[in-house]
């Protein structure tokens, strides 16, 4: 039977349709090398100036992939540049920085390209107690993190959602000195609008939970066992999640597990689905890559897409959807990262351990990650890396705890307020980083941006309670000012 497509509806299949996937992939091919059509679609993308600030209309899943069909070198530049353009004009030269926090590895699922799949027998199993948590907590604290992303397999014995929640509400008790963590997001399984509900009240940030992949055909293949197997249930989630009143939701690709341009006619899709039915398209957007781990093998996987199509995919993806934050993990190593960070990222992660209980251990611990980190540098030297290319590394959790969340931190990104929020935020999350954990190099560094950047604040208010608030921060035990 033929299901129509529908982005309003709420069932997977129809505002995931496979069929108008395949339609706009042809479409797409058809229109690859239409150099008119391509114009068109880039200046349909570029944002344009206003009174009240910048706007930009982002692209209908038809057009981003024609964008990422596009074979013609000279128009993929200039999806480039446009990609830098809007970055700069919504979220600035400010990087927002966290960690994976794994809590247990304990999973039910057969996700073929998981280690931490129920069959794998040589994976040790560890789920970390409250004590335990305390103490990586102290740990990530007094490496500087602020913000958090917890981790978790499917396993409703050993991770039930009251597991998660006193996870929580300890990661939330901890003050380290002069740490705390701010926000935490959580990346554990599907699951009901009750539980939603229930990680809404325990005060998270952002609900994230990757796709994997849209291609239901292979999704039942590369999830055989389990509750993950349910297709339905696992696209549907974000609904479930808003309806239990979480309004930022953060989508992902696993890339490499099936053909990209499908899955990012999917992404896309998703994105509309959700701006269609909550009136707010996804949070965030993350573009894992999959790798290497315990018992998995990359080159298994015959759809991996190489460093450029990965730059192109964000690019295209920074255009279509202009106003979501787009995430970079540590499975990729510094050069691409550095890459992606002009075409559109605004979060990394930094310093990562993705073993359950690594950031306690002195060395990195092989036996229990979840995936081989590429970047394995400290947080301060990420944060000085950074810094040296031009970017502000931002602790900021303001918004969310100031109640900007959904539809409320979309219309500050669109008010060009960001300059006179965001930017003081971050140059005052920074200076606290600097301040009680930096190295002296990195503090050197970080001075000077800082006292160059304050200049760009445009409201002179604003800027003079900002370098106060930055003195009292370096000369006092004074933390947490916020816009
Ligand atoms: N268990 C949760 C679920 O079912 O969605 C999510 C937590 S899992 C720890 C986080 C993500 O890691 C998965 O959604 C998957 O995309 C990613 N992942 C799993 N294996 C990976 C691999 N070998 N390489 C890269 N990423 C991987």
């Amino acid at each position: 039977m033929r299901i129509e497509y529908n982005p309003k509806s709420y069932k997977a299949e129809e505002f995931i349709n496979d069929e108008e996937i395949r339609a706009t992939l042809e479409y797409a091919e058809a229109n690859k090398n239409n150099a008119e059509l391509i114009d068109e679609i880039i200046e349909k993308a570029r944002p344009v100036k206003t009174e009240k600030g910048c706007v930009c209309r982002g692209l209908t899943h038809r057009e981003a992939s024609v964008l990422l069909a596009c074979e013609i070198p000279e128009k993929i530049e200039k999806i480039y540049a446009v990609a830098e353009e809007i970055k700069l004009a919504f979220y600035g030269n400010r990087i927002v920085i966290f960690a994976p926090l794994y809590l247990s590895n304990y999973c039910v699922n057969g996700c073929l390209y998981c280690p931490y799949h129920q069959k794998n027998k040589t994976i040790p199993r560890k789920k970390l107690t409250q004590e335990e948590v305390k103490a990586e907590v102290i740990a990530l604290q007094d490496m500087g993190h602020k913000r958090l992303a917890i981790e978790a397999g499917e396993d409703p014995v050993n991770n039930p959602i009251e597991y998660i929640l006193d996870c929580i509400k300890t990661i939330y008790s901890v003050h380290h000195k002069n740490g705390d963590i701010r926000r935490v997001n959580v990346n554990i399984a599907a699951t009901t609008v009750e539980n939603y509900r229930k990680l809404k009240d325990a005060g998270i940030g952002t609900y994230i939970l990757f796709q994997e992949t849209y291609h239901k055909e292979s999704y039942l293949r590369l999830h055989p066992t389990g509750p993950k197997h349910d297709y339905a249930y696992h696209t549907e989630a974000m609904d479930r999640a808003m309806e239990g009143g979480i309004d930022d939701v953060g989508l992902g690709v696993l890339f490499g597990l099936e053909m990209y341009k499908y899955e990012f006619a999917g992404l896309i899709m998703h994105a509309e689905h959700l701006e269609a039915v909550h009136g707010v398209g996804p949070h965030t957007i993350s573009v894992p890559r999959v790798k290497h781990a315990d018992d998995i093998d990359p080159d298994e996987f015959d759809n991996g897409i190489d460093d450029e199509t990965f730059a192109k995919i964000t690019a295209c993806i920074r255009l279509a959807v202009p106003y979501t934050g787009m995430i970079i993990s540590t499975r990729e190593t510094e050069e691409v990262r550095s890459k992606l960070l002009r075409l559109g990222i605004s979060q990394v992660s930094g310093g990562s351990r993705t073993s359950v209980g690594g950031y306690t251990e002195e060395e990195r611990p092989h036996d229990t990650e979840q995936f081989d980190v590429s970047d394995c540098r400290s947080l301060d030297e990420v944060v000085r890396w950074l810094m040296e290319n031009g970017h502000i590394p931002s602790f900021c959790t303001a918004c969310y705890r100031e109640g900007r969340t959904g539809d409320r931190f979309m219309s500050l990104c669109k008010s060009g307020q960001i300059l006179n929020c965001c930017h003081p935020n971050a140059l005052m999350t920074l200076t606290e980083y600097l301040v009680d954990y930096a190295s002296e190099e990195t503090k050197k560094v970080g001075y000077a941006l800082i006292e160059k950047e304050l200049d760009r604040i445009p409201n002179d208010k604003v800027r003079e309670i900002a370098r106060k608030n930055i003195d009292d921060i370096r000369n006092s035990n004074r933390r947490d000012f916020r816009f």
